[in-house]
């Protein structure tokens, strides 16, 4: 077994403190990464609250992983010792579904292994997460990362860039189009970025009196404080697009009233409570409201060379592991800029 060391919350609300545990032997086709950088996702912070339920303790969070790779499985020809290497929310699924066989794995009909507080398909241990300093993962879950971009701003692509760079391609959005992106938060910005660098003109909506300037820079064309009715009416039947992906509970109609004929609006964030529909926002219009979860293996290593290739990162904190528990608070106020990373080299400190 692998000795490793991480933070854990021991119960649901319970604060994250240090832990040691063991991970399994690398196998033939595993690859063993000391871990660099982890990003902090809201979704950790629902799942170490057990927002959702079923969240299993105690729990190591993290799936916005990099690092160096230490070790490969005899098996394994398409990763090396020394190589920079990514894991996202996935470290397994049933490889044989039709959903897998289309590089879908997300979608697999028997329910995708989470790098975190999952069963795992081979053994009988549960998945611990990336707040640790190393992880074994099956080289068919491991992406491969650039040299050339800032490594601690690369970890948040392997969640919030892929989970935002999926339904922009899944719904081709492309240059003409007017795309809405809610929240600007980890997943908003990067769609910002994303949304931007697809050639769309972009309009970010945020509760956040302070974000404007910021989201100018980071590729918005327009900034609408969505608190603000006359701001929203402006924009009446106006969107081929939008992506929401606000953490909270609140309203989407607002939003519904603001696609163009036959648009559609793609929810990404996942509020602990279900939201109240104003079904005519949809009938009158031929609209659509859809959902879509991260994004493939095969896409987001697409995405990971995208972003190499166009210089794309996300804009981040990073922050020592011991100020976790004082992240996940700053998550909820919205007063992140605009995602955490931890530093795993502050881990024995
Ligand atoms: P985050 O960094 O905390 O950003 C969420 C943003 O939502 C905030 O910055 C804020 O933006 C806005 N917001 C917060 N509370 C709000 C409220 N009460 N009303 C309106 N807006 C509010 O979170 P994240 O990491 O980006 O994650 C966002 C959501 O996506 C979470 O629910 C997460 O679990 C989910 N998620 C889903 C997937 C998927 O595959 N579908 C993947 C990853 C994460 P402003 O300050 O600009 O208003
Ligand atoms: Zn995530
Ligand atoms: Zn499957």
């Amino acid at each position: 077994m692998v000795a490793s060391i991480g933070y854990a919350a021991a119960q649901a609300k319970a604060p994250l403190g240090p832990f040691s545990f063991e991970r399994r032997e690398p196998g033939a086709n595993d690859v063993m990464i000391e871990i660099k950088y982890c990003g902090v996702c809201h979704s950790d912070l629902h799942q170490v609250r057990d927002e959702w339920g079923g969240s299993v303790f105690p729990m190591v969070p993290g799936h916005e992983i990099v690092g160096k790779i230490v070790k490969v499985g005899s098996a394994v020809k398409d990763f090396k010792v020394g190589e920079t290497a990514g894991v996202g929310c996935m470290v397994d699924s049933c490889r044989s579904c039709a959903s897998c066989a289309e590089g879908l794995e997300q979608y697999c009909e028997k329910g995708f292994t989470g790098t975190y507080g999952a069963k795992e398909r081979t053994g009988s241990g549960i998945t611990f997460g990336g707040y640790s300093n190393n992880i074994v993962v099956d080289r068919a879950f491991v992406l491969h990362v650039s040299d050339k971009l800032e490594l601690s701003a690369v970890a948040p692509l392997l969640c919030a860039g892929i989970t935002t760079y999926s339904p922009l391609r899944h719904w081709k959005v492309s240059k003409g189009q007017k795309v809405g992106i809610v929240g600007l938060g980890g997943l908003g910005h990067m769609a910002v970025k994303l949304a931007h660098a697809f050639g769309a003109k972009v309009v970010l909506f945020t509760t956040s009196d302070g974000k404007s300037e910021d989201a100018k820079r980071l590729g918005a064309d327009e900034v609408v404080l969505s608190k603000d009715p006359a701001q929203m009416k402006k924009h009446l039947r106006s969107f081929d697009f939008i992506l929401d992906t606000v953490s909270a509970p609140h309203d989407l109609n607002a939003y519904l009233a603001l696609l163009k004929r036959e648009g559609t609006m793609t929810l990404l964030g996942v509020p602990p409570a279900a939201p109240s529909l104003n079904i005519a926002n949809l009938i009158f219009k031929r609209a659509q409201l859809a959902g879509s979860l991260i994004g493939g293996i095969k896409e987001t290593q697409e995405m990971l060379d995208f972003c190499a290739e166009h210089g794309i990162t996300s804009d981040v904190e990073v922050i020592p592991m011991n100020k976790i528990n004082e992240a996940y608070e700053r998550m909820l106020k919205s007063d992140v800029k605009y995602r955490f990373v931890i530093d795993m080299s502050t881990l024995h400190a």
